[in-house]
């Protein structure tokens, strides 16, 4: 298993992370198998989009009308982190998605980059894990 370290801002930072599992498939000389990529910790996600500024965007703005920060959140009256709405995020995005793999190459989109988004209300250091089934 690999773990890709990323850095990551805060509120909805989005990180196209295609390029680090596809190294990683090609590192492992996997013809065909799969790929499992997977965020540890409650307020990120992983899943695919087409990544340019555009789609970004709306996918912010999506996501903040979806779960909007500025409510009631029982875990902030409990443990006063501020980051109730990032874990409602993360949650109802998922912490991971599987990708298959045929003739060294992840099965892909054109357009459709695997990305990190961190929905955590600071800066943190995320650890992605990288698993190739073959
Ligand atoms: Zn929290």
């Amino acid at each position: 298993m690999k773990k890709v370290n990323v850095k990551t801002d805060q509120e909805i930072d989005v990180i196209d992370i295609t390029s680090d599992v596809q190294k990683e498939v090609d590192k492992q000389n996997v013809d065909s198998g799969a790929a499992v990529i997977f965020v540890p910790g409650s307020t990120a996600s992983i899943t695919t989009i087409e990544y340019e500024e555009g789609a970004i965007k709306d996918l912010k703005r999506a996501i903040s009308e979806i779960v909007p920060k500025d409510r009631e959140y029982e875990h902030n009256n409990k443990w006063h982190d501020g980051n109730g709405h990032s874990h409602i995020r993360a949650a109802l995005m998922g912490p991971s998605i599987t990708v298959p793999i045929e003739d060294g190459k992840l099965q892909v989109g054109t357009w459709q980059q695997i990305v990190l988004v961190d929905f955590d209300n600071k800066e943190r250091q995320r650890d992605v894990l990288i698993k190739i089934i073959s």
